[in-house]
């Protein structure tokens, strides 16, 4: 073969483009031979044309080989589908797919292989082929036996010389599938809320509990069920927080995740409120850096934010049990132990009416009140109730409610419930002790001040009360003892009990002394009726140890409001009038009058004045003798205070002693009259012409006080007298009071040799023992005695029971208010040496006292 015309490469593996120019080439030669009409007979043209023709067939089976090599190698199936869609051609993956044979599909519609498709089906493709676009739709294709399988059809065009085809390539989708139902039923499975939003916050796409979350039903369409007005979210502590500040959003704003986050969301209309952890990651697609979109996942921790707020709440209110009422699902929640304290352990409420049923009637509309105003308005309560169990047994319990949320997110109440029963018991036992007197089982004092502060605070008119004080008391106590006193005072409240109507309080205010609030609103005069029918009550003796005594009654009445407006002014004029009734003479009753108003005006005014009288020189001492009664010699004189005051007059001591002692101006005074009775004293002596002794009141004020003992040894000092001519007297309530010092003022009085009288005794208050415990000389018989006496047979054997006391103590006794020769008469006959008394002279001044003592005569101290 001549080198040159060999064709180059038309064989083997050379250059398509050269072997295909070589073939034109040829072509055109033979062409051009024929053109002339010649034929051919060159034989190395022949030749050349048949190695060409050769090796174009050659060239096209290996074409058509390669075809269907390439064809079978493609792993999805693949057909080859002329315009009416029908099957030219299907490869080996797509025979295995189908489960059928090539021979047995080629020339058959699609049909065979996608018996889904409309008839129509080749329109859609040819119009995106026509455009040079490929085609994909997601069908299923159909194998032999009728099972189907799911997969994406991707159609491109084929254009062979003028024929056009369609290479179909069909993706098995059967496991994206699967991969896809695993992941959605995963989804659903959850029990976390899944939501897709897309990069503007939209709702794509919402997992069953996401839907439950958001209060959708599950099979709605998420994007238009959800209306995010119709939500509230708040951060952690109920603020309410913006749609731009969740979550998703910032996950989003930011491109980075969001750790969870606690949040209420709260349906408006609902009026629920769900608490969730949020957590948000956003999503990028590759090479892009801002996300597309945003997952959330959302956990709801409802129960366990409401344990743990409960537990918290619970344990600080130290194991009590603790409640959640969910308004908005009406909803009830109880822990165990608010089951055990209503009793229903075994058996839990239902709902809130149910558990409402434990709450007595009396308390219900209150409970049920409280719950609706904190629903409505939020806020909390505290109250005390009383429930009752399932067995009857009634409880006291403290119920405290706090709304979780704030308004107007206050559809759930958080409380507790505590058993408060046996603190309700002992605050009652001790509430009604410590309004009872213990001996006579009445009201005690703060029980009827309390009964009557309540009665005036509700302004109720028609309560009078009624002071009572039972006369000379104190003696019986200190002559019989406490036993009998004790006894006494039980007969007298029984006395009082059967007097009183059921609407008066009757109570023990102190001592022997009683009050009565009689109910006087349907008969004005009841009080006085109760007063004249205590004071005839009384007119009956007692029998103690087979003896009888009389024990009358003071009785002072004061009426609200006419008498007093405060608890204090009522018992104040009450206590004025049965003073008065008292210095009456005892055994009666009296009403609080303008009389005893004024007289308490008075005292103010007294009290001022007193304030400046020493300083003003108002006072001066007159002195009573104290004579022998069996020979009317003086043996010492009583020192007596007189006030003349330029505004009120003479002023009797009984009335202003009282005042300077409540005042304490009497500690001065008192002093005053210590040195001046002692100068006094010393002029007397210095005249040749004095009383044994003098005798000085000593206030108990002045005993309180400790400069007693200084201002008695300065007076004795500067008028240089011994201690044994002075005589100081007080009365029994020096004792009573029982300062601590009291002991050691009175030995201090002692070793300066001053002698100690207990003056008034028997009206006195305590007990007999102090007689033995103090350093006393002597007693002075209160003239109260011996009024009566010799005729009235009690106030005799009371003069008598003193003397006898005195004598078996080896104590001296004084009579005061010796009147009458009878008196004197008597007194000598209990063996009383000595008396003071206008049968013998009223109180004296000082030269008059001299006079006195000049013609009477002086008499030994003792003896
Ligand atoms: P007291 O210590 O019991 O004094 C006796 C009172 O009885 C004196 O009244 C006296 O005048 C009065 N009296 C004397 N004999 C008779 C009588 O036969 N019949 C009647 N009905 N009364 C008689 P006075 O002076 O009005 O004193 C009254 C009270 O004032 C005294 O009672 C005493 O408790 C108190 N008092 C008087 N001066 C002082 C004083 O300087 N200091 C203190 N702390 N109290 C004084
Ligand atoms: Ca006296
Ligand atoms: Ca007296």
């Amino acid at each position: 073969m001549d080198e040159g015309k060999q064709p180059v490469a038309l064989n083997g593996d050379g250059d398509e483009a050269a072997s295909a120019a070589a073939h034109e080439a040829l072509v055109s030669r033979l062409e051009a031979l024929l053109a002339e009409g010649r034929g051919c007979d060159d034989p190395v043209l022949l030749s050349q044309l048949l190695a060409a023709l050769h090796e174009a067939r050659r060239e096209a089976k290996s074409a058509r080989l390669r075809y269907r090599e390439l064809f079978n190698a493609v792993p999805d199936p693949v057909s080859l589908i002329d315009t009416d869609g029908r099957i030219v051609d299907l490869n080996i993956a797509g025979e295995k797919a189908y489960g059928r044979p090539r021979e047995e599909l080629v020339g058959r519609l699609v049909h065979a292989i996608n018996p889904d498709l409309p008839d129509d089906h080749m329109a859609p493709v040819l119009e995106a082929l026509a455009r040079d676009q490929t085609h994909v739709v997601e069908v299923y294709n159909m194998r032999q036996d009728g099972t189907r399988f799911p997969v994406e059809v991707h159609s491109a065009r084929f254009v062979d010389g003028a024929q056009q085809f369609i290479i179909a390539v069909a993706r098995d989708l059967t496991r994206r599938r699967e991969a896809e139902q695993n992941y959605n039923a995963l989804l659903s499975a959850m029990d976390k809320g899944v939501l897709v939003q897309d990069h503007e916050g939209r709702v794509l796409s919402a997992n069953a509990a996401g839907m439950r979350l958001l209060g959708l039903d599950e099979d709605r369409d998420v994007t238009a069920g959800l209306h995010w007005q119709d939500w509230l979210v708040v951060d952690h502590r109920g603020w309410p927080i913006r749609f731009g500040e969740m979550p998703p959003l910032r996950a989003l704003k930011t491109g980075k995740f969001v750790q969870s986050t606690l949040l209420g969301l709260y349906h408006v209309q609902r009026k629920q409120l769900t608490w969730v952890t949020a957590t948000s990651v956003p999503q990028f697609r590759p090479g892009e850096d801002t996300p597309y979109q945003v997952i959330s996942l959302f956990s709801d921790v409802t129960e366990l934010k409401r344990d743990s707020a409960l537990f918290l709440r619970t344990q600080a209110l130290a194991r009590i049990g603790g409640w959640e009422w969910d308004g908005g699902r009406g909803r009830l929640y109880l822990t165990d132990e608010t089951l055990r304290i209503i009793g229903r352990s075994d058996d839990p409420p239902v709902n809130l009416e149910d558990a409402l049923m434990h709450v007595v009637p009396a308390d219900r509309g209150k409970v049920e009140a409280a719950l609706e105003s904190v629903l409505r308005d939020g806020g909390a309560f505290d109250m005390e109730i009383q429930m009752r169990s399932p067995d009857g047994r009634s409880h006291w319990a403290r119920l405290i409610g706090q709304s979780e949320g704030r308004a107007p997110m206050t559809a759930r109440i958080t409380g507790i419930l505590q058993d408060i029963t046996q603190r309700r018991q002992i605050e009652e036992a001790l509430r009604s002790q410590a309004r009872t007197d213990a001996l006579t089982g009445l009201f005690n004092r703060d029980g009827v001040l309390t009964e009557l502060e309540r009665r005036v605070a509700e302004g109720r008119e028609g309560v009078t009360v009624v002071y009572i004080d039972l006369d000379r008391f104190k003696l019986v106590n200190d002559l019989l003892g406490h036993a009998a006193g004790d006894q006494l005072l039980v007969n007298a409240a029984r006395r009082l009990e059967a007097c009183v109507g059921e609407q008066d309080v009757l109570a023990r205010f102190g001592g022997d002394e009683f009050l009565v609030l009689a109910d006087t609103r349907r008969d004005p005069a009841a009080g006085e009726r109760l007063a004249e029918l205590i004071t005839r009550a009384f007119g009956e003796g007692f029998r103690y140890a087979g003896e009888e005594f009389t024990i009358t009654t003071s009785v002072g009445l004061a009426r609200f409001p006419e008498h007093g407006k405060t608890v204090q002014q009522l018992v104040n004029n009450a206590d004025a009038a049965m003073y008065a009734a008292k210095h009456r003479g005892r055994n009666t009753w009296q009403n609080f009058t303008p009389e005893l108003a004024r007289q308490q005006h008075d005292r103010v005014q007294v009290e001022a004045q007193l304030r400046r009288a020493l300083d003003n020189g108002e006072f001066r001492l007159v002195y009573q003798p104290l004579v022998d009664l069996a020979d009317g010699r003086v043996r010492s004189a009583e020192a007596l205070i007189r006030w003349f005051n330029p505004i009120l007059g003479e002023q009797p001591p009984d009335h202003f002693i009282n005042h300077a002692e409540t005042t304490g101006d009497i500690v001065r005074i008192g002093a005053w009259v210590i040195q001046a009775a002692c100068r006094q004293m010393a002029a007397w002596i210095a005249a040749g012409n004095a009383p044994g002794r003098i005798a000085v009141n000593v206030s108990y004020r002045q005993f309180l006080n400790e400069e007693l003992l200084q201002v008695v040894g300065q007076a004795l000092a500067e008028n240089q007298l011994p201690g044994e001519r002075l005589e100081l007297e007080f009365t029994e309530r020096v004792l009573i009071e029982d300062a601590p010092d009291t002991v050691r003022t009175f030995e201090g009085l002692r070793q300066l040799g001053v002698v100690l009288t207990i003056d008034d005794f028997g009206e006195g208050y305590s007990a007999l023992n102090y007689l033995r415990r103090l350093p006393i000389h002597g007693l002075k018989l209160s003239q109260g005695f011996l009024r009566g006496v010799p005729g009235n047979d009690s106030d005799a054997a009371i003069c008598q029971a003193v003397a006898g006391i005195a004598q078996a103590l080896g104590l001296e006794v004084v009579a005061e208010g010796v009147e009458s020769s009878a008196q004197r008469e008597f007194l000598l006959g209990l063996g009383i040496r000595t008396g003071q008394g206008f049968l013998f002279s009223a109180a004296l001044d000082p030269d008059a006292l001299a006079a006195y003592l000049r013609q009477n005569g002086g008499a030994p101290l003792h003896g």
